[in-house]
């Protein structure tokens, strides 16, 4: 099954769905997303590969995060 990788409007993180579903409960903050109006990130070719891509941009956001507020402000 083919997922998309979707970023929910409301908190910003990262969801995979799986390609038919219209909507999504969302994870983090437990609201309900639709799907077909979500920024798209990509497509996954199957769920290991769309977890793959969830922990890679969750990685780079958490780096993004870091690189703003952290290391920086504390030299
Ligand atoms: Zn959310």
């Amino acid at each position: 099954m083919k997922y998309v990788i979707i970023q929910c409007p409301y908190c910003g993180n990262y969801l995979a769905v799986p390609i038919r579903q219209k909507t999504k409960l969302c994870t983090y903050c437990g609201r309900r997303i639709n799907v077909l109006r979500a920024r798209r990130i990509t497509y996954a070719k199957d769920g290991r590969e769309a977890s793959a891509i969830l922990r890679a941009l969750k990685a780079k956001k958490a780096g993004i995060l870091d690189e703003l507020y952290g290391r920086r402000g504390l030299k």
